[in-house]
């Protein structure tokens, strides 16, 4: 027997017991005729005590324990004299009558504790001892557990989990293949699945009418800061559904992981359409933890003489309640350098200080008298001591920059609190987009999203600058302005699918190579359908209040999409390679 308790577990009920505790230094003490050692699993931390004077053979051994050695150790529970509030086992201490060392350990090259003093690449290259710090752990097992209870609250409502193949043909939604190489099949590659989409459709096609899954998903996109080449969705289906049933199932979802894993009652999730998230916020995810929103000033601002707002499409600002006396000509100088960097690309920043006495201080104040002044702030109801930002120029452009502003201005007044949670459902997303680059359309969702039932008909049969205003049967779930999941009703009829495809540039015979089998599906007895997939690994981050997937993900890729532990992507022999025909052999080459 190596335990006959954990290191987290004994209490001062315990003392008097004889008990057996089994885990890895993490620190050792000498004070004379004493070492104290502390013993970690992930359970907890217990202090050993062995005594000179009782046994100097152990004692000797003892002193001798580096870090992260692991060993087992027997003796009796007693109270502790220096007692110590942080510590769950903090009340007692075991006197130590036999140890045995397990395993010796090299001494670590970053401390084993909460805080460490290890660099990201090194931590990334012993993932193994970086797991054993706590707050990694923590996040490990509570991935764990949000885990477990997804699957028991969708099994309760009757879901089928299936799993699909890895080895796929490509699903185009939105990003690159990773492709796997045929042995069996010269020249031919599998791809790994961007998401489970056409087989849990197929699914539906075949009566499965609740699925749900797991699954590892694979993107082979330009890594971003918080982007994982592969990552892990809780992907769903649904047949004889609305988007109200979709809508309604996956909120009792993230409720009830909200309630479960957090103890938190999030209540109704609010509604918001695409446009209005756009208009008001600038953003498709706004973070509702905090208001600014915006205000359209083209009604007030133009045709006063200032030529910038005079020529452009948007004049749009912020107010930033009480910020007034926060921001000095050099902090306003400061700002909009920060707008101006290629990352936002506005081309400048208009302020306006509201004094209260009627009077306001503005960077525009030669174009604007204090009376035209007022009329702004009366749009945004600011008051003595607010400032108003604001910005001109295209649309989107704008609304974009203004968002970043909005969040910048969030993230400096203390709005965005810990512990604040405020989810929201945007719909009504556009169904394609249209690049003027490429001079095509692409899917905002994927090509597999049905157009709101009212638009199904305008795409039939409507011209080029319909296809732009139509509207997607899709929707995404927001929380704290981070997109959690997204999803749609789909087209389950041949004809619609096929036109989608042709507008999304398509030819007849392309769309019947990649998803003949989807369309042909189609034609045997598709029922409706539509589904939704959350980003596990994020929605794991966002419940505890984290930016970064990756501490939630055991054993996650660098920046560069690498693994640091077993160093990979890596070459591969060159016979592999051959019986791969990924190059051609020496003879080929004499040849
Ligand atoms: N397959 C979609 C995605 O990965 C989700 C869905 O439409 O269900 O984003």
């Amino acid at each position: 027997m190596y335990r006959s308790h954990n290191c987290g577990e004994l209490r001062i009920s315990d003392v008097g017991s004889e008990v057996k505790l089994s885990g890895w230094v993490q620190v050792g003490r000498d004070f004379g005729g004493l070492t104290f050692v502390d013993l970690r699993d992930r359970y907890g931390i217990t202090q050993l005590v062995f005594n000179e004077e009782e046994d100097a053979d152990l004692s000797a051994k003892a002193r001798k324990l580096g870090r992260e050695f692991v060993i087992s150790a027997t003796g009796k529970v007693r109270e502790r004299s220096n007692k110590n509030p942080n510590r769950s086992t903090g009340d007692i201490e075991i006197e130590v009558s036999a140890m045995e060392v397990l395993n010796a350990s090299k001494t670590p090259p970053f401390t084993i504790e909460t805080e460490t003093d290890g660099g990201e690449d090194l931590r990334m290259k012993y993932r193994y001892m970086d797991l054993r710090r706590p707050p990694v752990q923590e996040n490990i097992i509570f991935r764990s557990s949000v885990a477990i209870q997804t699957r028991k609250y969708l099994a309760e409502q009757g879901f089928i989990e299936v799993e699909t193949p890895v080895l796929i043909k490509s699903t185009p939604e939105g990003a690159r293949d990773f492709v796997v190489p045929s042995r069996m099949n010269p020249g031919q590659f599998y791809a790994l699945p961007q998401s489970p989409q056409t087989f849990k459709q197929i699914l539906m096609v075949s009566g499965f009418d609740k699925y749900f899954q797991i699954v590892k998903c694979f993107r082979d996109e330009d890594l971003r800061a918080d982007r994982q080449p592969e990552f892990t969705q809780i992907d769903c289906e649904m047949s004889f559904v609305t988007r109200e049933d979709i809508l309604n199932t996956f909120e009792g979802l993230t409720k009830n992981l909200f309630q479960t894993c957090l103890g938190r009652d999030l209540g109704n999730f609010p509604r918001m359409s695409y446009d209005e998230a756009l208009e008001r916020f600038g953003s498709d995810k706004p973070d509702l933890r905090f208001g600014m929103e915006f205000k359209e000033l083209n009604e007030v601002a133009k045709g006063k003489g200032f030529p910038v707002f005079d020529s452009a499409e948007l004049v749009v600002g912020i107010c930033a309640e009480g910020q007034a006396d926060n921001f000095s000509n050099k902090d306003i100088k400061k700002l909009t350098e920060w707008m101006q960097r290629p990352q936002i690309g506005a081309k400048g920043l208009v302020y306006v200080k509201v004094n209260g006495d009627g009077t306001f201080k503005s960077s525009v104040g030669k174009f604007y008298s204090d009376e035209d002044l007022q009329a702004w702030a009366e749009k945004f109801g600011a008051k003595a001591g607010d400032m108003i930002f604001v910005l001109s120029g295209e649309t989107d452009k704008t609304r974009k920059q203004l968002n970043e502003l909005r969040l910048e201005m969030g993230r400096r007044m203390g709005l965005m609190k810990e512990g604040d949670y405020k989810p929201l459902w945007v719909v009504d997303f556009p169904l394609l987009e249209w690049d003027e680059d490429s001079e095509r359309f692409h899917a905002m969702h994927h090509p597999f999203t049905a157009p709101k039932k009212e638009d199904e008909e305008r795409m039939l049969n409507g011209d080029h600058e319909t296809m732009k205003a139509l509207r997607a049967d899709a929707y995404d779930l927001v929380i704290n302005g981070v997109e959690i999941g997204g999803g749609s009703i789909r087209i389950h009829d041949r004809a619609l699918q096929a036109k989608n495809f042709k507008l999304l540039g398509f030819s007849d015979e392309e769309a019947e190579a990649q998803f003949g089998f989807l369309m042909g599906a189609f034609e045997y007895g598709a029922p409706p359908h539509g589904g939704i997939a959350f980003g596990f690994d994020r929605l794991c981050a966002v419940l505890k209040g984290q930016y970064s997937i990756r501490d939630f993900i055991a054993f996650p890729k660098n920046n560069t999409g690498r693994d640091m532990m077993i160093n990979t992507p890596s070459p591969i022999a060159g016979e592999q390679m051959e019986e791969l025909y990924l190059e051609s052999t020496a003879k080929d080459k004499e040849a």
